[in-house]
């Protein structure tokens, strides 16, 4: 599965990251950066959270 990330709707808050922080990193300019194209077996549970967390719902699994 993959990580779709709406970048109109990312504010940044870091939520993702504190939830999933080997898969999500804010850099210092406070872009997401999202790691690796497939999402691997182990995070998906974590990735999962992220999404259902996500306070302005711009990711989304694919
Ligand atoms: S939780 Fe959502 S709004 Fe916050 S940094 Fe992650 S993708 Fe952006």
């Amino acid at each position: 599965m993959k990580i779709i990330l709406d970048t109109d709707q990312c504010e940044a808050n870091g939520v993702c990251v504190g939830i999933a922080p080997d898969v999500f990193e804010l850099d210092d300019d406070d872009y997401l950066h999202i790691h690796g194209d497939e999402v691997a077996d182990g995070d998906l549970p974590a990735v999962t959270e992220a999404v259902a967390q996500c306070p302005k719902a711009a990711l989304r699994l694919s």
